[in-house]
């Protein structure tokens, strides 16, 4: 989790995304990716080629993306109506998402959340044991 909020901290005022890898519905490494939206301080797209890495990164080592994060640094920490739609998108990749909000900075909010193909978003409960997103290598 403290690797999540630093990667928050680091691009604020943008948004910052990435991927946590693992297996199952639980996380083992964080992996950061560019933010390359042209508004990265209201949205965020996920370089096209570092995702292709990332699959490449997971299949060999036989994980499965676990989670996409990705901050919001104006607004609490909910699903927009643009992230909503673009989790439909993505679901492929995961359905499942993080968001840190840094409207206080001083404390970070992570919520996560499940969003299917109907738009449906619910409220997932992040258990951390330790620092289950912090990378290993
Ligand atoms: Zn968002």
């Amino acid at each position: 989790m403290g690797e999540l909020i630093s990667h928050a901290l680091q691009d604020d005022p943008n948004e910052c995304c990435g991927l946590l890898l693992g297996s199952g519905d639980e996380a083992d490494e964080l992996h950061r990716m560019s933010n390359v939206n042209k508004k990265p301080i209201s949205r965020y797209t996920m370089q096209p080629g570092e995702l292709v890495e990332a699959q490449e990164k997971i299949k060999k080592s036989n994980r499965e993306f676990v989670a996409i994060y990705h901050s919001h640094t104006f607004t609490q920490g909910y699903p927009s109506l643009i992230d909503i739609k673009n989790a439909v998108n993505v679901s492929s990749i995961a359905t499942r998402h993080i968001i840190v909000s840094l409207v206080e900075k001083t404390r970070p909010v992570v919520r996560a959340f499940s969003i299917n193909a109907e738009s449906e978003v619910t409220e997932l409960v992040i258990q951390t044991d330790g620092e289950p997103y912090r990378a290993s290598d």
